[in-house]
């Protein structure tokens, strides 16, 4: 496998440039797979000819992977033998069962290296002290890749974890972390813990937020109501990071926090649309991420399930890189009223523009036309917002009228706010 560093300042290059070390890499990436993989061996038997100077142009002429792939071969993705793995992790499967993403130690130095780049891109530095509140455990990777990128960076981890408020509170006291990691809900919900608690969140050493898991803008990278909450409990700057067990690859945002920057000697990304044409920069469509340097489980176009758009514009940062938008929604949630498209982020962001709502939680069911019913239950602290205003506004801003009904506000937190999840859960699907 290659230097990792050796295109470490690759972003700042011109597109002209970073295509041609990416085009290079895929080549290397595409013969390791069909060498190394059992998968892509069998996959790509009758292509393997052209692939030996594939470009990135012909890339789409090569199929798509899918979790239920992995599902269904799991064994036939790892690319060494058993001796070379150090760690592996869970990802749900599609069907529930759990599928394994298996990692040499090369992987994890690429992992720390991918993390160590996002974070120095928003700008931390040695300097720091960084609150791990995500887990470390549990067969997850995040939390361990945002260690190792810690460490890289040579800055301090504090690794707290899923721990209760109150010893996140005593952390923050006695350690003064200049940055937090976390669920932007669950960072917001801290900040609100420590002013019931008499300590002022603007006073405190924390002056970086790095977000995972929910968006903290909107589809004009506006901030999203959590957003600036965020920003203003904190007084500090939130940044948004994308990534996953199977892509290995972080999409961070650098301090313009304009999209998730992409490292483009470590992976190459397409948005498709549902037939699986490759769409343009700027249109929404399905994340389709191809992870290179990959020893352990190498991927050929994975596709991820989430939805976003490209940006392909230089950045005011200076990188030329290409940035992922705001996660607008998983493929599956995608809503169809006549003929239009709609995903559960852009009623939330509708709905936290209008004043006086209180929370709300969206229920999808279908008709038999292959169209959407969406019904909105929504709890308000302004007695004088009636469900006839909110739905006007609703379809003013989505050009689809969502039956939207006002409850009060225990019913909604009972359906929101979950044991089983850390995240609230806004959405349910019982089109299934
Ligand atoms: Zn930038």
């Amino acid at each position: 496998m290659r230097d990792l560093y050796c295109y470490r300042d690759i972003a700042f290059s011109s597109l002209e440039e970073i295509r041609k070390i990416q085009e290079g890499q895929l080549q290397e990436h595409i013969a390791y797979c069909i060498k190394h993989s059992p998968f892509y061996s069998r996959l790509l038997k009758n292509v393997r000819a052209e692939c030996s100077n594939i470009t990135i142009g012909q890339l789409s002429k090569l199929p798509f992977t899918e979790k239920s792939d992995i599902e269904q071969n799991n064994k036939d993705f790892c690319a060494v033998t058993s001796d070379r793995i150090v760690d592996i992790v869970l990802s749900s499967g599609t069907t529930g069962r759990p599928i394994r993403m298996m990692y040499t130690d090369y992987d994890l130095k690429r992992l720390a290296y991918n993390e160590e780049r996002a974070f120095t891109g928003c700008g931390l530095t040695s300097n720091d002290t960084v609150l791990l509140t995500c887990t470390m455990d549990r067969c997850f990777i995040a939390g361990l890749a945002y260690f190792l990128g810690i460490r890289n960076v040579g800055a301090a981890a504090i690794r707290n974890g899923h721990n209760s408020l109150e010893s996140h509170l005593q952390i923050i006291k006695q350690m003064n972390p200049t940055v937090l990691i976390g669920v932007p809900s669950f960072l917001r919900k801290l900040g609100l813990y420590l002013k019931e608690n008499g300590i002022n969140p603007k006073k405190t050493a924390v002056s970086k937020l790095v977000c995972i898991g929910e968006p903290l803008r909107g589809e004009n990278l506006e901030l999203l109501k959590v957003g600036d909450e965020l920003q203003s409990i904190w007084q500090a700057q939130a940044f948004s990071t994308y990534a996953s067990s199977e892509t290995v690859t972080t999409f961070c945002e650098c301090t313009a926090q304009q999209g998730g920057h992409l490292l483009p000697d470590l992976a190459i990304i397409e948005i498709i649309d549902e037939n699986g044409t490759v769409l343009s920069p700027g249109n929404i469509g399905e994340i389709v991420v191809t992870p290179m340097a990959v020893e352990g489980m190498p991927l050929i176009r994975f596709k991820t399930g989430d939805v976003s758009f490209l940006i392909n514009e230089q950045c005011s940062c200076g990188r030329f890189s290409s940035r992922l938008g705001p996660i607008l929604g998983r493929k599956k949630q995608m809503m169809k009223i006549k003929g239009t498209s709609l995903y559960p982020q852009a009623i939330y962001t509708a709905l936290e523009e209008i004043d006086g709502i209180d929370d709300y939680y969206v229920t999808v069911s279908r008709e038999i036309e292959l169209s959407d019913i969406i019904e909105i239950t929504i709890s308000v602290n302004d007695a004088s917002l009636t469900a006839d205003m909110i739905q006007d506004k609703l379809r003013a801003r989505l050009r689809v009228k969502p039956e939207v009904i006002i409850a009060d506000s225990e019913t909604i937190k009972q359906k929101v706010y979950t044991s089983k999840s850390r995240k609230p859960i806004r959405f349910i699907d019982k089109r299934q």
